[in-house]
């Protein structure tokens, strides 16, 4: 694995979002809104986990690598396998990575973890530095 940089975890937000919802303050379908773009490249591009849903119980979480960064171009913006990101982290310098966790039975997605990928880039410049985009992927 190639070296991950500035890496956030999202645990807190996360389990926040989550005791809000168990308590009722947030209703369920306001979290468990998962396009069926996102289903898809769960279904597709997702990486299945032991970990149940902490919603519906019923299904394992997949993760699914959103990959972003101008140095990307077209590839930006597309749910990528880990060894599909090993291979844009050898070619492109610098593009970030989020990791998003989908149920696939009652929809629940939430951002989990989001970092720094690439060879490095030129620091001087910021060339091919990828900009933090807010993309929601419950389209
Ligand atoms: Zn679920």
């Amino acid at each position: 694995m190639r070296t991950q940089r500035q890496v956030v975890d999202y645990a807190l937000q996360r389990r926040a979002l989550l005791a809000d919802v168990h308590a009722g303050r947030v209703a369920v379908e306001e979290v468990c809104d998962a396009g069926p773009y996102l289903l898809r490249a769960a279904r597709f591009h997702g990486e299945p986990t032991e970990q149940a849903c902490p919603v519906c119980r019923k299904e394992r979480l997949t993760l699914v690598s959103w990959v972003f960064g101008d140095a990307l171009r077209h590839a930006a913006g597309s749910a990528r396998r880990p060894d599909e990101l090993e291979r844009l982290a050898a070619l492109h310098a610098d593009f970030s990575v989020h990791v998003v966790e989908v149920c696939n039975s009652c929809r629940w997605n939430h951002l989990v973890l989001s970092y720094v990928m690439g060879s490095g880039g030129d620091p001087d410049t910021g060339t091919g530095r990828a900009r933090e985009r807010r993309r929601t992927v419950a389209e």
